[in-house]
Formats: C-alpha cells, sequence, structure tokens
C-alpha cells in the first residue's frame, strides 16, 4: 500500500507531478515575464479545453467554482428576467437559489434525485415563456447524474435563450464543444477535473454571453464583473500585465502546464480532446462493469451516469461506516451530498490522471470490494477486478 491514502472523491482529485512542481515555488510577481506567457498560454489552452472558437473570452478569476458560478448568474441576468433551471440536484438548488437573490424570475424543471427531466419537457417550458437563459448542472455530482447538454444547449439556442452549464464536475472530462453547441457559458474550478489545487474559478463566456453583460441594466458585484475582468485577460494574451485584483500567480502556472497536458491526451487513433473525453468515457465503463460485478446499484437512472463520478446505493444491510472502511484500506472516497437521501449512497470520483492510471483503479475497486465484504456484503472481488481489466483492454 502507498503511503499516502488515494483520493477518489469528485475534487479535490490525485494531480499530476508536472503540476505539483509548477505551483511548488516561491510566489512570483504578477508582472512577471513567466506569469505573463504563462497567463496567455493559459487563457488560450482553455479556449481549446472547452472546445470554443476565437470569439469566446475565457477569465481565470481567483475563487471557486460557486463563484463561477455566480459569476454567470450575475454577468448575464438583470433582475425581474425570467430564466430556466434545470434540476438535477444539490448544485443545481444553488444555481436556483443565486439566480433569485440576483432577483431573477426562475422557473425550475426538476427530476427526481438520480433523474433527469427529460428533453420534451424542457422543450415545453422554453416554448412556454420568454426566457432570457437556461441553466443547467452538467453533471450534479451530488447524483452523478449528467445531463445531455448538446441537446439542452439547442433547445435553448432554438428558443433564443443563452445556455449556461455549470461544469465544476465534468469541464475538460466530459465531452462539450462550446463552440459547436453553442454554449454560452461554461464554468468550472481548478480542483476538479482540470486537475490543480483549489483556487482558481474558470469561465469561458461566448460573444453572445458578453453581449448580454453589456446590455445588463443592473452592474454585477464588481469583484466578479465581466467588464473588469476583460481588459486584465486580454492584456495578458497579448502578453501585457495589467491589473484588476491580483491573480493567484503560482496557480496560473500551474494552470499552464496542466491545461496543456490535458490537450496531449492520446489515445489510440484519438488525440486532444476526444482522447480526453474517450480516456475518462473507458474509465468510467470500466469501474460501472466492477459495480456491476460486486452486485451495486447505481443511484443515476439507466442512460445518465457521468464518467467523472459513480454514485453508488449502498447495498443492503452496508450503511456510511463503510467509507470509513474504504479509507483504513488507503482509499478515500466520497458519502452522499444530496440531501434527501445522502445516507443511502457513496461517491467514488474517477477524473483527471486517474483515468489513465489502471493501478490505481484496480486498487480503488479492491477496497471497496473488500470494505464491503468487511460489512457484510460479500462478492467476488477478484472477478470486479478482471472485468475493470477487460474493459480497459476492450
Ligand atoms: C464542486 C462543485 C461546485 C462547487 O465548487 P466549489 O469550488 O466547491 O465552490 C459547483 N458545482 C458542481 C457541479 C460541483 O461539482
Amino acid at each position: 500500500m502507498e503511503e499516502r491514502p488515494l483520493l477518489m472523491i469528485p475534487g479535490p482529485i490525485e494531480i499530476a507531478d508536472a503540476v505539483i512542481a509548477a505551483y511548488s515555488t516561491p510566489p512570483p510577481s504578477h508582472v512577471s515575464a513567466d506569469v505573463i506567457r504563462d497567463f496567455g498560454d493559459a487563457l488560450r489552452a482553455m479556449r481549446a479545453v472547452w472546445c470554443a472558437d476565437e470569439e469566446a473570452q475565457p477569465f481565470v478569476v481567483p475563487g471557486s467554482g460557486t463563484l463561477a458560478m455566480e459569476m454567470a448568474a450575475a454577468n448575464l441576468v438583470d433582475p425581474g428576467e425570467a430564466v430556466l433551471l434545470v434540476h438535477t440536484g444539490f448544485f443545481s438548488e444553488r444555481m436556483g437559489e443565486m439566480l433569485r437573490r440576483r432577483g431573477a424570475d426562475v422557473t425550475e424543471i426538476k427530476a427526481e434525485p438520480g433523474g433527469a427531466p427529460d428533453a420534451a419537457e424542457v422543450e415545453a417550458a422554453l416554448g412556454s415563456a420568454d426566457f432570457k437563459a437556461l441553466f443547467a448542472t452538467h453533471v450534479d455530482t451530488s447524483t452523478g447524474v449528467r445531463v445531455d447538454a448538446e441537446a439542452l444547449a439547442d433547445a435553448a439556442t432554438r428558443h433564443g435563450a443563452l445556455s449556461v452549464f455549470d461544469g465544476v464536475c465534468a469541464t475538460a472530462a466530459e465531452r462539450l464543444e462550446m463552440a459547436a453547441w453553442e454554449v454560452d457559458v461554461y464554468l468550472t474550478a481548478s480542483q476538479k477535473a482540470i486537475g490543480l489545487p483549489a483556487g482558481l474559478a474558470l469561465l469561458v463566456a461566448s460573444d453572445r454571453a458578453m453581449k448580454a453583460r453589456e446590455s445588463l441594466g443592473s452592474l454585477p458585484p464588481m469583484s466578479i464583473d465581466f467588464a473588469e475582468w476583460t481588459p486584465i485577460m486580454r492584456a495578458y494574451e497579448a502578453g501585457k500585465p495589467s491589473y484588476f485584483s491580483t491573480p493567484a500567480t503560482t496557480l496560473i502556472s500551474a494552470l499552464r502546464v496542466s491545461l496543456e497536458d490535458i490537450l496531449r491526451s492520446d489515445l489510440g487513433a484519438d488525440h486532444g480532446m476526444p482522447a480526453r473525453f474517450a480516456q475518462h468515457q473507458r474509465a468510467a465503463d470500466a469501474l460501472r462493469a466492477a459495480w456491476d460485478a460486486l452486485d451495486l446499484t447505481l443511484l443515476p437512472a439507466p442512460g445518465l451516469a457521468a464518467n467523472t463520478l459513480s454514485a453508488i446505493r449502498y447495498p443492503a444491510g452496508v450503511d456510511a461506516t463503510m467509507v470509513g472502511s474504504v479509507r483504513e484500506r488507503g482509499v478515500i472516497i466520497a458519502g452522499g451530498l444530496h440531501p434527501d437521501l445522502k445516507h443511502t449512497y457513496f461517491r467514488v470520483g474517477h477524473m483527471g490522471r486517474v483515468v489513465g492510471e489502471p493501478e490505481r483503479l484496480l486498487r480503488t475497486v479492491e477496497a471497496i470490494g473488500l470494505a464491503l465484504a468487511q460489512h457484510g456484503h460479500e462478492r467476488d472481488v477478484s472477478a470486479a477486478l478482471d472485468a475493470v481489466e477487460r474493459q480497459l483492454h476492450a
């Protein structure tokens, strides 16, 4: 067993050695030549990782995923404007609360935990009123449910609404093509699939989203205003320093390393983002084969399970103390998060470097299989490990 426990939660995640090296330095100045170069390169790499076009504006702001969500709400929506929220769990709930605090008139279409509203329902809702924007959580980390972002973005576009996706548990792991799908805002935080420590809010806004900010009547809070940050981003991209509020300089250099690493993904015939998405799909399929072999049931309904984490129901007779037994075996997983049923399931994160590390995936399955057996759910752990190997080599 490795000395340090393996971190398999839905963020923070295990991160690349080169990224650790990049942030393990004395803090550079925000006007140093290295930071200027790294900042510009990171912004350009964001467009590529987000599959966005040249007009799209990336933002790197000190903060959390929650801050990035707030930034989207405050820059796109005026008090009194109607928005549609596709609600799939804990983080959608948070998005709705933010929008209401912004004064928006929020219509929610909500699914049972583990489900997602179906396309026809969203379509009907979009046709029923003049919505400024549709908001959805790409992968809701509380349920492990992934929405069909392509279909939602398409429906929003056809009804003249902007589309905003909270990608905090999805960006750089689940397929999302900002330009091709005409997505208007896609946001995340550094500690999820991007593969950094927590500390950066990351957001890319389409040209349409930038125009929505320009025509806003009620200004956003200054610290998250697109209009304050845009000149800073443009200056760094043009190779010049600029100041509004101090950027997290060490993390920005690490961000460049991580994004460039992501863009170098290679999986047989696939390269770049297609390979990166395929790696996550393959690892998720392999783990799902293991959960199946261990006789476990997922919380998400069939076809809705994300590739970035597994939300798994405790089998009969097993409770949340099982998470501690997995920890004793050197692997950290997470308990449930959805308020209605958090004591009934656990979560395993599988994003970033671990998807290319079969040994760590196997170690996770083994720790979970043995812990379940210890708690009375005894199944053939070696069959689960074989299932992972078979899928990874399929
Ligand atoms: C983690 C997460 C957030 C919140 O990010 P913080 O950095 O913890 O504020 C928001 N949305 C989703 C989908 C997440 O997974």
